[in-house]
């Protein structure tokens, strides 16, 4: 029983280790030294370049090292009958949860003005927010939006939601179906995108969507870069209509050296570090994964592959 790993950024090292005591009769073999393709029945994958997994006759599960599947799906000769099935690791969702806190609360306490007033050496208090009017709206009530949308909402923000299907979470308003986005965007003052990246969300976050926005809105994005049309998010912040973004994912990574967001005053930079993937904690299910496949079962966390997430 063999897997591939193939993955540029996550170690395979740490991975083999994990996955040498999670299941001890596995081979693990890494990307690009596969050996004889026939061996192989399980691939961890993270960004496959497209056509490897089409190499792999016996492949009986793709198993992505994130929650997000879009890597994969990129793959035009991804085989159609081998199960496709996601991370789901409440780690990578506490992290998510950390970044939209420190980001969101940074720009609601006016943390960067006040950077700006200790580089000017001026001791002034600005108007101190109001977190119940403060209204944050949160695109995508998945697996990692949904818990986030309730931790938001615990801390006595307004908060909103925006999914394919009506949601029922405490303190949170549910707006669902791509009808009620004019809407749900109008009532928000810090924007979170949390969505799957497919055909139906890429470049949702465009020059409409922004002017529905309220004047002085924020935008924190850590789903994919893909999401946002990025010249559409400069030209809302430089005209004063947004006050600015918190961006985790960019639609070139690692983001050009020469790009506008690098030097932007109002724009935070992070290099796709908002949720990362830990092998002690992620391991469990991948080899719950081979157990249910070796044994003809279902893997858990199955991706919907028409609906693309
Ligand atoms: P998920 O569980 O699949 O949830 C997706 C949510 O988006 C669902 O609520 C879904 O609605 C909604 N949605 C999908 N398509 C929609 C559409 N066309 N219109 C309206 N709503 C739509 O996703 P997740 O696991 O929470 O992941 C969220 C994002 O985080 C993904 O893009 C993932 O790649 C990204 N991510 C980034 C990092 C990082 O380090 N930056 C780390 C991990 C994950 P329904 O509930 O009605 O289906």
């Amino acid at each position: 029983m063999t897997l591939l790993f193939v993955s540029k950024t996550d170690d395979p090292n740490r991975w083999r280790e994990m996955l040498a005591c999670a299941v001890p009769d596995l081979e693990v073999r890494v990307w690009p030294e596969i050996g004889r393709a026939e061996d192989i029945r399980y691939a961890l994958v993270w960004k496959p370049k497209p056509g490897i997994l089409a190499g792999l006759p016996s492949l009986e599960l793709i198993q992505s090292l994130g929650m997000g599947v879009d890597h994969i799906f990129l793959d035009p000769d991804l085989p159609a009958d081998v199960p496709v099935a996601r991370l789901i690791d409440d780690d990578l969702v506490r992290q998510m949860g950390e970044y939209v806190l420190v980001t969101a609360l940074r720009h609601h306490r006016r943390i960067d003005e006040y950077d700006r007033l200790q580089r000017d050496g001026e001791w002034r208090a600005l108007a101190m927010p109001d977190t119940a009017t403060t209204r944050i709206g949160i695109l995508g009530l998945g697996e990692i939006g949904a818990p986030i949308a309730g931790l938001l909402a615990g801390l006595g923000f307004a908060v909103a939601g925006w999914s394919r299907s009506e949601k029922t979470i405490d303190g949170v308003e549910s707006f669902h179906g791509a009808s009620s986005l004019p809407n749900f965007l109008a009532r928000t003052d810090i924007l979170v995108c949390l969505l799957p990246l497919t055909p139906a969300t890429e470049n949702i976050l465009d020059k409409a969507a922004f002017a529905r926005l309220p004047k002085g809105a924020y935008l924190i994005n850590l789903a994919r870069g893909l999401h946002v049309v990025e010249e559409d998010l400069l030209a809302a912040i430089e005209s004063g209509h947004m006050s600015g973004a918190a961006l985790d994912v960019f639609r070139t990574e690692p983001l050009p050296t020469d790009h506008p967001f690098w030097l932007h005053p109002r724009i935070h930079v992070t290099p796709h570090i908002a949720g990362i993937t830990n092998p002690a904690t992620a391991v469990a299910q991948v080899a719950e994964n081979i157990r249910r496949v070796r044994a003809g079962r279902e893997p858990l966390n199955l991706v919907d592959q028409a609906r693309g997430y």
